[in-house]
């Protein structure tokens, strides 16, 4: 029996695979205590499945690839690097990869090739919350854990669907509304997701006006004498300037913007006042977006105003990757140092410096890789390290991703061979979950240890090993040569020490182990100068688009660009072919019916999907967006690159495109 955390979504529910080989779920985990959803089930039998079993390169990228040696492979990397400036380097990770890959890469990069030319999937994802969780608590990190699930009585589910996204989080929030007497469910969605369907309330909100929506409810608190103003005066500044834009919207001005009923302001208000616990969760829905970070402070102002933070509720920001919180406390972003440092922060590269023996860290954030792509396209970025993360399908404006890589010399390192290998003129096999030992930090910052149960497949190797490899043949032998990944996890964990992510005293024989407090904030001193949450004033913003809102999101057996997940028809049953929900009145209005194909156009690009007809709210469209290209066009070929301000997020979430009925085929689904 071997013992490690789902590399699927965020939760970090701890596994384990027993003798015959089968995935199931660890009693004594604290994430789940036992519970698994659907999708690591399947996980052992797509695991060899269209591998890469050796290193392949090709000098043009019209040629086939042909098998080379790691020698080899080592060889062009370092002709390759050496021969171009740091700043024409890019790396670009992902939140799938453990801690100690991660920190291993964020070293030699950062500290060794002397470029912070890095950035990670988490910037489609948890860029937003990470920004805000800054602004308003001066640190990233989520303030409550799931504990605080099984006392609350109130729980909104706002830009999530939680209940086919995060699913055994989901069936905990169920499992308390079962038990408990009074417990509230409130989901605000565009769409009847599976997660409104099973909540008390829906609240069907216009797609991307949820900072007007949040606001109104802040002035609705504050109209009726709601606030906890003992609470503002002791703990937090800046209400006096957040409060001053919710003045701008009030019910029956955001009814209006949000089309939906003032009642449903009153009503999230009064579950603020009245609730002995308010859970918030949020995702995707709030953080893709152009006003995405405001969305975010819009929602913990709430909590805020009306003192929900410990025994009183959290804003629990939901995490869409099983490791991206492990990415987030070693820095893997394009600012980040390990333990939650900045390179913009001179006392942290000085540390970070001195602690890797090296000098000359740079004091810039490096281009985030929406910006990168830009780079690639203009010639100043040569060379791009793809590592666990598909972002031929997953990156928005591909037609233009695409083009950049076609130009850039493209590595990819990965286990299988994603959409984006099609570009790539040297390819690296890694190891995978199983294959080698590591940990992975879930969403309420539990630490998993995950074993080694089965060997590398082929000529695969770890992350951080072909890194380390490098590294050392670039002649930072000292740095770099660690024995095996316990070594690495010790190094980073010291890093850690002192820092709010503190877990200098955790070794592999502690996990699984939390950091920080069941409350982060336990004694209501925030990490801002002050000491005191801050409130932000919340503007609202949201492009301009014509025809039907297109908003994205997940499959329910699905993960992200289905790699590994779309290789089992078990998971793929029901959830293919590629669908578009519409609102039965616009189906009507454009004569089309269930199962029927539709064109999805914006700009010259579309994209063929099949009708299914539910509730959404009209005028809205929802797709998933993780089909790979064997599947069609990515959806995301529609999707803009513009992104907020704050985070650089994209706008994933919101696009006006056009429908153009196709005919009555139906495309046959999978059995
Ligand atoms: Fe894995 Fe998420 Fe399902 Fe848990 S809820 S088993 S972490 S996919």
């Amino acid at each position: 029996m071997r013992n490690f955390q789902c590399p699927y979504c965020g939760v970090g529910c701890g596994l384990f695979i027993d003798e015959k080989g089968r995935v199931k779920g660890d009693f004594e985990h604290p994430a789940n205590k036992g519970d698994i959803c659907k999708k690591p089930i399947y996980l052992p039998k797509v695991l060899d499945k269209e591998r890469i079993e050796k290193p392949l390169y090709r000098e043009k990228k019209s040629e086939p690839f042909r098998e080379i040696t790691w020698e080899e492979a080592y060889g062009i990397l370092l002709k390759t690097i050496k021969s171009l400036r740091p700043e024409e380097l890019y790396f670009y990770l992902s939140g799938q990869l453990l801690t100690e890959d991660i920190y291993v890469i964020n070293k030699f990069v950062k500290g060794f090739l002397k470029t912070n030319n890095i950035d990670a999937n988490s910037r489609l994802c948890m860029a937003t919350a990470v920004s805000a969780y800054k602004l308003a608590f001066g640190s990233d990190g989520v303030p409550c854990t799931y504990e605080d699930v099984d006392e609350g009585d109130t729980f909104i589910f706002i830009g999530s669907n939680a209940a086919i996204a995060h699913p055994v989080l989901f069936k905990r929030v169920l499992k308390r509304r079962r038990e408990a007497e009074k417990v509230v469910i409130i989901t605000v969605d565009p769409v009847e997701t599976e997660t409104a369907k099973k909540s008390d309330i829906h609240i069907p909100i216009k797609a991307g006006t949820d900072t007007v929506f949040l606001n109104s409810v802040l002035y609705v608190l504050y109209k009726e004498g709601w606030i906890n103003r003992e609470f503002i005066e002791k703990h937090t500044e800046g209400f006096e300037e957040a409060l001053e834009e919710a003045k701008k919207f009030p019910p029956e001005v955001a009814a209006r913007i949000c089309d939906i009923r003032e009642e449903d302001i009153y009503l999230v208000a009064e579950a603020f006042y009245r609730s002995k616990k308010l859970i918030s969760f949020w995702c995707q829905g709030l953080n893709q977006s152009i006003n995405g970070v405001m969305k975010n402070l819009a929602l913990i102002n709430l909590h805020l105003a009306t003192g929900r933070i410990n025994e009183g509720g959290c804003p629990f920001s939901l995490t869409g990757q099983p490791n991206a919180m492990g990415g987030r406390e070693v820095g893997y972003l394009n600012a980040g140092l390990p333990g939650y440092r900045d390179v913009r922060n001179e006392e942290d590269r000085k540390f970070m410096e001195n602690f890797w023996k090296t000098e000359g860290i740079k004091d810039k954030p490096g281009p985030t890789i929406t910006e990168a792509i830009d780079l690639i396209l203009q010639g100043k970025i040569k060379f791009l390290w793809v590592v666990g993360t598909n972002p031929a399908v997953s990156l928005p404006n591909l037609s233009k991703v695409h083009k950049a890589l076609e130009k850039v010399f493209l590595v990819v390192q990965d286990a299988y061979f994603n959409d984006t290998v099609e570009y790539a003129n040297l390819v690296l096999p890694a190891s995978q979950i199983g294959e080698k030992r590591g940990v992975m930090t879930g969403s309420d910052r539990t630490i998993t240890l995950c074993e080694r149960f089965k060997k590398p497949f082929g000529e695969s190797k770890p992350d951080w090993l072909i890194f380390a490899e490098l590294a050392r043949k670039m002649g930072f032998e000292e740095a770099f040569s660690y024995k095996d990944e316990e070594e690495i996890f010790r190094e980073f964990a010291l890093s850690t020490e002192g820092r709010l992510c503190d877990i200098s005293e955790l070794d592999y024989s502690k996990l699984p182990a939390r950091w920080g407090k069941k409350w982060l904030y336990e004694d209501l001193k925030f990490l801002t100068p002050s000491g005191k949450a801050r409130f932000h004033r919340a503007t609202f913003d949201c492009a301009r688009e014509e025809g039907f809102i297109l908003i994205t999101g997940r499959l329910k057996n699905q993960w992200h660009t289905m790699t590994r997940t779309g290789k089992s028809p078990e998971l793929l049953k029901g959830e293919v072919p590629p669908f578009v929900l519409m609102n039965p009145e616009d189906a009507e209005a454009l004569c089309v019916d269930e199962g029927d194909l539709v064109k999805l156009s914006v700009n010259g690009f579309e994209v063929e999907r099949v009708v299914r007809i539910g509730n959404i709210k009209k005028g809205h469209l929802f797709t998933p967006f993780g089909y790979p290209k064997e599947f069609g066009i990515p959806v995301n070929v529609l999707m803009s690159d513009r992104t907020d301000p704050i985070s650089k997020e994209p706008d994933l979430k919101f696009r006006g495109v056009k429908v153009i009925p196709v005919g009555k085929e139906s495309i046959k689904e999978l059995s």
